[in-house]
């Protein structure tokens, strides 16, 4: 079959197109065709060896997927051959024709979202849900800042809480993201490279500041975020790419709270809850995965340097 190699950790272009061979189903294992993979921003930092939790070399890259069951090994009762699933994680990398998985790496995929919406859903609307509902712990009526809100996580968070009965506040770079952030569920959508946003945002809450915040770039932002923030706020930090520096009298004076959020961290139960929730939701279809770019899998190098760029549109998947 075809895949994506890695023989060393580097720049876009140690991502080889080689032909490997096809996976077998083992005992409690699922094989999946991909039809399409995720392309994520943690990707990228495996790639470049800059991941705490680094694969042994060689590897295919790639955690998220959506495709149709191939084979099932002994045991596995959960799924059966045909059955149109979504991938999070997996065990052999799902920039690849086929991908092998546990049981519980598997979700149903309903008819009517298609196999690069499917790819589109694992990290991104997981680490939405787990920001939101497990470690921020939003309340319906309250309104919640997603800065950030025109790329994976964004959007998801958007639509995530726009089912729960939140306000939202989106930020996005471009006209055409911000677009369809407001598409997406946003009540109100501001330009995060505008020098008076943040004053924007104290004025569309009256003066009083957001609940929530949803950070997607805790470096630059982080600071100024509690300056924005309502008293018992709560900063839910998804990305961070350095450091930052903030005024602790900012968290003090509004008895806020900055939550840290790692996929990684969720245990099985969290994991379980999580995937019963967004399989529910694309059911409903209060959920709508946005794929803003599809690509060949040759060019995954094409595709990692684009997930790292500005003007985010939803998701970039890559087609096997
Ligand atoms: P993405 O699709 O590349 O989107 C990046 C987002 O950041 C876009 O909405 C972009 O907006 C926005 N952005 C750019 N400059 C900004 C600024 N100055 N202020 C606020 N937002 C800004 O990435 P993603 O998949 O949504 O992931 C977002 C971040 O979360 C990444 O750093 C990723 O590594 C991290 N992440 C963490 C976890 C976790 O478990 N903690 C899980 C998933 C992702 P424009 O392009 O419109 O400017």
């Amino acid at each position: 079959m075809k895949a994506i190699r890695v023989h060393q950790f580097g720049g876009p272009e140690v991502l080889k197109l080689e032909e490997v061979q096809k996976p077998q189903a083992g005992p409690g294992q699922v094989l999946v065709r991909v039809h399409a993979a995720g392309v994520n921003p943690v990707d990228t930092y495996i790639r470049a060896g800059a991941y705490a939790a680094k694969p042994a070399l060689p590897y295919t890259p790639g955690k998220d997927g959506a495709g149709a069951v191939e084979t099932v090994g002994e045991g596995v009762t959960s799924v059966k051959p045909g059955d149109r699933v979504y991938v999070g994680d997996c065990l052999t990398g799902t920039c690849a024709e086929y991908t092998l998985c546990l049981p519980t790496q598997v979700h149903p995929l309903p008819e009517k979202i298609n196999f690069a919406q499917g790819a589109a859903v694992n990290i991104p609307y997981a680490t939405a849900y787990r920001a939101l509902f497990q470690r921020a712990r939003v309340l319906p009526g309250e309104t919640v800042l997603v800065h950030g809100a025109t790329g994976g996580v964004g959007i998801a968070s958007v639509q995530l809480a726009r089912a729960a009965g939140l306000t939202i506040i989106g930020t996005g770079g471009t006209d055409k993201g911000r677009k369809l952030v407001a598409d997406q569920g946003a009540h109100h959508v501001l330009d995060h490279r505008a020098p008076d946003y943040l004053k924007q945002i104290l004025d569309l809450t009256g003066g009083r500041g957001v609940d929530v915040i949803l950070e997607m770039l805790s470096n630059v932002n982080l600071g100024k975020d509690l300056t924005i923030l309502a008293r018992n706020g709560r900063i839910a930090v998804i990305g961070s790419r350095g450091s930052v520096e903030i005024n602790p009298r900012d968290a003090m004076s509004r008895d806020a709270a900055i939550l840290g959020v790692m996929l990684n961290n969720a245990s099985e139960k969290d994991l379980a809850s999580i995937h019963a929730a967004l399989g529910a939701g694309l059911a409903n279809g209060t959920l709508r995965p946005i794929v803003g770019c599809e690509l060949p899998l040759a060019e995954a190098a094409r595709a990692h340097e684009a997930v790292m760029e500005s003007g985010a549109y939803g998701k970039i998947v890559l087609i096997p």
